[in-house]
């Protein structure tokens, strides 16, 4: 079988945020990115993203600087473990009023 042909038997899939609907709800911690440590935020140029890179929800932008969608983040920490500069934090969703949530 040639290379080309074995290619095309391939499939792929991409994370896409919430086909299962606000499955944020399920969230306990959230994680707030400090803006003073953030590289890109803190230099305004696009590096890093570690953040986005390993999100397994693909919840947060490649933006500077980077963004996340509470709709779908489920809580799970991995943004806050892969950011090299610290800039992560896993907040209790107890301690935000209902109007930030
Ligand atoms: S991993 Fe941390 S430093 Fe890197 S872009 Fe995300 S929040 Fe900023
Ligand atoms: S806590 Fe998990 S789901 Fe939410 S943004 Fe971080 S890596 Fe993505």
């Amino acid at each position: 079988m040639s290379k080309d042909a074995f290619c095309n038997m391939i499939s792929v899939s991409e994370p896409g945020p919430g086909d299962g609907g606000n499955t944020g709800s399920w969230r306990v911690v959230r994680p707030v990115i400090d803006t003073e440590k953030c590289i890109p935020a803190k230099t305004g140029k696009p590096s890093c993203f570690n953040c986005w890179l390993y999100c397994p929800d693909a919840v947060v932008t490649k933006t500077i600087p980077p963004t996340i969608d509470y709709t779908y983040c489920k809580g799970c920490g991995i943004c806050a473990e892969e950011c090299p500069a610290g800039a992560i934090t896993m907040v209790a969703e107890a301690s935000f009023t209902k109007e930030e949530k």
